[in-house]
């Protein structure tokens, strides 16, 4: 957006790197690094003591603070002597460092939520509070080498070269002109230094327009460059063979499933090469659609490659394919890691003869040693677990395939059009049985509910899933899977099993087996089940740590569970002072629609899970809000498009 010129921002070498690191090499930079948001810290007037009231408070801590251990966690507690002249009681949970960082007779700003029951408040953060703290404090995103105090420093140096300073905008003026905005150089200083938040609403719409427009001419070099790939002829798939095929089928496809084949099948016969996306939630059938488009390609007599992330799926995709195409002339093949060195020379062997017309696998289908005949379709299952590196080595193996991806983060048609805009996008809404019964619960670490659903779950020989948090082995006492193992096992003895992602793909083969037959039927696991997998009897999962996973991702493993329609229970097992995180959980409590949940998921913690590995080059979004700022999407690509609507 701005000329570089390089020059030195610090003194200090290695915070100069962190910040090249971080592409500023300007003070235009510098000012450009917006903050990702903002904490308040005006003082609360009337602190109601009503349960998760935040609490702003000014004063001075009045007591010695004092640390308590219990077990993996610990606690300081202290008194705080507020500008209300009341005396309160503060928790801080699992920071034992605060013990020494406290001074006392120190005037704080002290911020915190406050907890009925106890009557008292966990510390959230503590400010040393010289007179001069401003009423809205931007947080940046920064890395580990620099702190905060450090960069507002180098923004106040910034903001007096302001006058100087040279910023161009990508948009034009005359879009600008219908759309009330700030100069950049009003906007800048509002949002570094801001007195309010509409005040930062209004400033933040300039550079929402830009990352937008950014975005979107991202997007359409991207597909300008797909639509580049020209086929050479190849043969036309006659649509009757595949109504034949659908009417040979053991069950009657639903009509958003006819609807994503017919849409595959139309991008399969058209000279430029389909990039296209089938989304569905977890359930929707969306594996039969790929097998019609596999079928299909086979019908022109190319290779087709099925992609999954880990062996086991790849190996159910494999026997669901063998059942789908019993008694058709299709030789399928299974390439995953586990097989023996013999067996995969001979897949890799048949594959270049183009003796193999379908072959499903992991990763290991594009490896540097696999060759294909002919390769015209590639469909890649839960997409977004693979890195865009590995997409493109599969590209090389076959420079004029057409590509399917399958995702199981569905999101409402128009998001669709903005995330995905380099794709076409297939949806299927509706579920082929009747509706999944999962109910979920959210409830404290040892409750007695969670023992009393594992008994039910046994006792009518059902499986049971014991999900591990997102992050392991942290600092604040996050459940690991061994610990949690341990746990279980010690409860329920020989009857749990452990999987992570750790072990070789035919160790986690036969745990799974062992799990599945029910030998041992409670599996304690990371989200190393998230994708795929298919247990008619499991009808139980515990989620530790809930919290610490996004909300798709909870609901797709959820998604695991009652895969019959019988009903089925997930509990989201959560630690009391995680207790704040219930609302954002509370949506999976309340609906199982997979589209409302992607799109709150979206809104909250933005496109990571449904991006998967950002591509080199994609602009990110730094303040534009893909689901709250829709209304300035649509103005952007009205501009570009204006056809379109
Ligand atoms: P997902 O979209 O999560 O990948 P799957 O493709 O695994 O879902 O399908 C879930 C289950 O539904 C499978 O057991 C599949 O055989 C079954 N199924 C798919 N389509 C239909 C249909 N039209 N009628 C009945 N069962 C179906
Ligand atoms: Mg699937």
């Amino acid at each position: 957006m701005f000329y570089n010129k390089r020059m030195k921002l610090s003194s200090s070498a290695r915070i100069q790197t962190a910040l090249e690191t971080m592409g500023i090499y300007t003070y235009e930079d510098v000012l450009m690094h917006l903050p990702r948001a903002y904490e308040d810290l005006s003082i609360t007037e009337h602190v109601l003591k009503v349960d998760r009231q935040r609490v702003v408070l000014s004063g001075v801590v009045a007591t010695q603070p004092k640390l308590f251990r219990h077990g993996r966690f610990s606690s300081v507690t202290f008194k705080f002597l507020a500008h209300d002249q009341q005396l309160y009681s503060v928790v801080a949970f699992n920071r034992p460092f605060f013990l020494r960082a406290i001074q006392l007779k120190t005037t704080y700003r002290l911020l915190g939520i406050y907890d009925q029951k106890r009557s008292s408040i966990n510390l959230t953060s503590l400010l040393k509070d010289d007179g001069n703290l401003p009423i809205l404090k931007p947080i940046y995103r920064l890395p580990d080498e620099i702190q905060g105090y450090v960069f507002t420093r180098l923004v106040k140096k910034a903001l007096s070269f302001l006058p100087t300073l040279t910023f161009s905008l990508k948009l034009p003026e005359s879009f600008y002109g219908d759309h009330h905005v700030m100069s950049v150089i009003e906007a800048l200083k509002v949002l570094h230094f801001p007195t309010s938040l509409d005040e930062v609403e209004h400033a933040s719409r300039v550079f929402k327009f830009e990352e937008a427009y950014a975005y979107f001419v991202y997007m359409k070099q991207l597909k300008e460059a797909q639509q580049a790939w020209k086929k050479p002829q190849s043969n036309t798939i006659a649509y009757g063979t595949i109504v034949d095929k659908i009417e040979r089928l053991p069950y009657r496809l639903t009509s958003d499933q006819l609807l994503a084949t017919d849409e595959i099948i139309h991008d399969m016969n058209h000279h430029h090469v389909m990039h296209r996306l089938l989304q569905g939630d977890v359930g929707s059938g969306k594996t039969v659609v790929a097998a019609l488009a596999l079928f299909a390609n086979v019908q022109r007599h190319q290779q087709g490659v099925l992609m999954a992330p880990t062996d086991t799926l790849a190996k159910q995709h494999y026997l669901t394919l063998s059942q789908l195409f019993t008694g058709e002339k299709i030789r399928l093949a299974l390439l995953v890691g586990s097989l023996t060195a013999a067996e995969k020379k001979a897949i890799k062997e048949a594959l270049i003869e183009g003796t193999v017309d379908i072959c499903v696998g992991t990763h290991a289908v594009f490896s540097e040693d696999v060759s294909y005949h002919d390769l015209g379709l590639v469909v890649i299952d839960e997409q977004h677990r693979f890195g865009i590196q590995q997409r493109e080595k599969l590209r090389q193996k076959g420079p004029y395939a057409d590509y399917l991806m399958m995702s199981a983060t569905p999101i409402p048609r128009s998001l669709a059009m903005t995330v995905y805009a380099n794709m076409d996008v297939s949806t299927l809404t509706q579920f082929p049985f009747l509706e999944r019964k999962v109910e979920t619960l959210i409830v404290q670490e040892e409750n007695a509910l969670i023992d009393y659903h594992i008994q039910l779950a046994l006792e009518a020989q059902q499986r049971v899933y014991i999900l591990a948090p997102a992050i392991e082995e942290s600092l604040t006492g996050k459940q690991t899977v061994d610990a949690l193992f341990h746990m279980y096992q010690t409860k329920y003895p020989t009857q749990v099993a452990m999987m992570h992602g750790r072990l070789k793909p035919e160790e986690k083969e036969a745990i799974f087996s062992e799990f599945a037959q029910g030998k041992k039927p409670i599996l304690v696991s990371t989200t190393v089940i998230e994708v795929g997998l298919d247990v008619k009897e499991a009808t139980l999962m515990i989620i530790h740590d809930a919290n610490t996973f996004g909300l798709a991702t909870l609901h797709q493993l959820r998604g695991r569970i009652g895969r019959d329609g019988s009903p089925a229970t997930c509990l989201f097992v959560i630690q009391e002072e995680n207790l704040f995180d219930h609302e954002r959980l509370n949506v999976l409590v309340k609906t199982n629609d997979g589209f409302v949940i992607a799109e709150q998921d979206l809104a909250l913690r933005g496109p990571g899970e449904i991006f998967g590995e950002r591509q080199a080059g994609m602009p990110s979004f730094h303040v534009l809000n893909l689901v709250k700022d829709h209304k300035i999407i649509e103005a952007v690509r009205k501009f570009m498009h204006p056809h379109l609507l």
